[in-house]
């Protein structure tokens, strides 16, 4: 597996489809400047920058895996499922995603009232400005929102003063279930992997279950390395991955230049005891 491990392999980032700000386009030219050379785009619960993505990886020669992020609600809490190397055409999971987006613009509503009793008007409006997908307004674009009008110094500080659970512009929001989003991966010829483990606030107890939820349900995956991780995380979720028998991920989740504090490509490489993602599409 050594031979595989050592690819600069970057399989989660955004594009202007979700709540990135570069192009699919754009993306492929900065991961290949950065050295990658397997590449998968994961837009939030989209599908819609796959073709241009692929299209501009081959112009490139860096090879290419189509991705996706699904949003899900577990145990009242949301956690992040990216699917790799599916077929963005299986009508499975274009289904499954379109019933994903459909309560965001509602939501985006919900949020911007809630800033606007907080002084904040204009919310909804600005944040779907800054939105290249109208069907998916995100916090992400009331964030970039937020900075414009001076609220907040960065989008950092936004999603520490607004938009997270008992600050303004924060709305609960139910999303797909755990066992959907790994299904309609599956069904799509792909690979489910939990995205940014280490992001979710999950008791020892809590995380066991989601880890063998996710395994009994079809998953396989999970990153170990990922631009939520501290190198701390690179070693605890190094040691879960073979704990539980996962296939282990690598992605920077770049969404902007000045916003993100990994770059394409830029992240350690994955260790060469772990058996890397990539090895079952080879
Ligand atoms: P949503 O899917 O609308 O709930 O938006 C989630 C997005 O907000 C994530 O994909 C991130 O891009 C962004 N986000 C969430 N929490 C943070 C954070 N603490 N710092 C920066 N961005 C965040
Ligand atoms: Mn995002
Ligand atoms: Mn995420
Ligand atoms: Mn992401």
């Amino acid at each position: 597996m050594s031979t595989f491990s050592t690819i600069n392999a970057d399989l989660h980032c955004h594009s202007v489809v979700s709540d990135g700000t570069l192009t699919p386009e754009e993306l492929a030219e900065r991961a290949h400047a950065n050295g990658v050379r397997l590449w998968a785009l994961t837009d939030h619960d989209e599908l819609g920058g796959q073709q241009r993505a692929r299209a501009a990886a081959a112009d490139l020669k860096m090879e290419y895996l189509a991705g996706v992020e699904i949003s899900v609600t577990w145990m009242g809490q949301t956690i992040h499922i990216v699917g790799l190397g599916i077929n963005e055409q299986h009508a499975g999971i274009l289904e499954g995603l379109k019933q994903t987006r459909e309560g965001r613009g509602d939501r985006a509503k919900l949020m911007a009232e809630q800033l606007l009793k907080a002084g904040i008007p204009g919310a909804y409006e600005g944040a779907l400005h800054y939105a290249g997908n109208h069907d998916l307004i995100s916090r992400t674009h009331f964030a970039r929102f937020l900075v414009e009008q001076g609220v907040c110094r960065d989008t950092e500080q936004v999603f520490k003063n607004y938009l997270v659970e008992n600050k303004p512009g924060y709305v609960p929001h139910r999303w797909a279930s755990l066992a959907d989003a790994i299904a309609w991966i599956k069904a799509a010829g792909g690979v489910a992997v939990i995205a940014h483990p280490g992001r979710y606030k999950l008791n020892a107890m809590q995380r066991d279950e989601l880890f063998k939820f996710f395994k009994e349900h079809g998953g396989l995956g999970i990153e170990v390395i990922t631009g939520s991780h501290t190198p701390d995380q690179y070693q605890e979720y190094g040691k879960i991955a073979q704990q539980y028998g996962f296939l282990a991920s690598r992605g920077s989740d770049f969404h902007d230049p000045s916003e993100s504090h990994t770059d394409l490509g830029a992240l350690p490489l994955l260790p060469h005891h772990l058996t890397p993602v990539w090895s079952v599409f080879h």
